[in-house]
């Protein structure tokens, strides 16, 4: 009996990359299991089905259960789809992976109002969308489980993405939120942040032995490596994780941090800017953060 026996589970954005994995390992594992995908590019533009018709093909000839899925996650209409999709295919669901994302990366001051839109859209409007379109099942039926992508790019900082730290940050807030609104009703919400070798870093350059070097070991981070936590999230085992940030990198899972005060400074009579200045700042600064990039805190090639 693999862990996930009986239960349906809708991965978005499971044509390819981390999604696909997951998709395979959750059917593997027992679940039905809908794979949704726009199948456009990395941008979001444009759309194909085949990509998730073929994940589908590659479950059933497995001995599995799945359906295909074509809509966009964006839309709060495409959203109920989805939802609908697996009530049709299987009767209920009892999981929702928001794992559908894309790229417009840009450099702040360039960055254009359409590409800020078209990643808030998909990242943190469409899981906003899959999750609440999905809640009246999860409330009645007394059950759920969320797993949502974020990035260190939104934990830590990335060069170039406003648009996707800002919104992988917004789906840390929405989890949370998730995870204390309907703790009561028996449902579980965490976040995954992964780094896994797919077409959204497969743009890195290799014009050095150098990049190419690093690059070869980049590709280790297999996106098959990030979905037995996220299947394991999925399952009744995982009734008491809730609310959490997890990262996986190749065979390392980390327990992410979450914001708490670190260092406090008081003045009885309260501050003036003058004060802020000579005394609040210096006896904080001790504790700033450095300001770091991802890559400048995983420090070490992937294990
Ligand atoms: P990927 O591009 O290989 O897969 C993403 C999939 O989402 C694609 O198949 C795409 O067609 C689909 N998609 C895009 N927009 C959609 C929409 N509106 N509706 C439905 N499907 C849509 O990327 P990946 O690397 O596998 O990324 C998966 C998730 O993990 C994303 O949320 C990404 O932001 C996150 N992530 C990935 C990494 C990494 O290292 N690869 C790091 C941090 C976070």
């Amino acid at each position: 009996m693999g862990m996930l026996e009986g239960k349906t589970v809708i991965v978005t954005g499971a044509g390819r990359g981390i999604g696909r994995d997951f998709a395979l390992v959750m059917a593997a594992e027992g679940a039905n299991v809908v794979v949704n995908d726009l199948g456009g590019d990395a941008t979001g533009e444009g759309a194909d089905l085949s990509p998730a018709q073929q994940v589908v093909e590659e479950i059933r000839a497995a001995g599995g259960k799945a359906v295909v899925n074509g809509d966009s996650v964006a839309s709060w209409e495409g959203a109920n789809r989805i939802i609908k999709t697996a009530v049709d295919a299987f009767g209920t669901v009892h999981g929702v992976v928001n794992n559908a994302g894309i790229l417009r990366d840009r450099i702040f001051h360039q960055m254009s109002v359409d590409e800020w839109k078209a990643v808030i859209d998909v990242h943190l409007n469409g899981s906003f969308y899959m999750a609440r379109a999905v809640a009246p099942i999860f409330r009645s039926e007394g059950r759920g489980r969320f797993v949502h992508m974020t990035s260190t790019s939104g934990l830590i900082g990335n060069f170039g993405q406003a648009n996707y730290a800002a919104a992988k940050l917004g789906i840390v807030g929405l989890s949370k939120s998730i995870a204390l609104d309907m703790q009561r009703y028996g449902v579980t919400s965490n976040c995954i942040s992964p780094f896994a070798w797919s077409r959204l870093i497969g743009t890195i350059p290799t014009d050095t032995p150098e990049q190419a070097a690093r690059v070869e070991r980049m590709k280790t981070m297999e996106t098959g490596k990030i979905a037995p936590l996220a299947a394991f999230l999925m399952s009744d085992a995982s009734a008491e994780v809730s609310g959490q940030i997890f990262g996986v990198r190749a065979n390392e899972i980390f327990l992410m941090g979450q914001s708490r005060p670190i260092r406090s400074v008081h003045r009885a009579e309260g501050w003036t800017p003058d004060t802020v200045a000579s005394h609040a700042i210096p006896a904080l600064r001790a504790s700033f953060y450095k300001l770091e990039r991802s890559a400048d805190v995983f420090s070490w090639d992937p294990i």
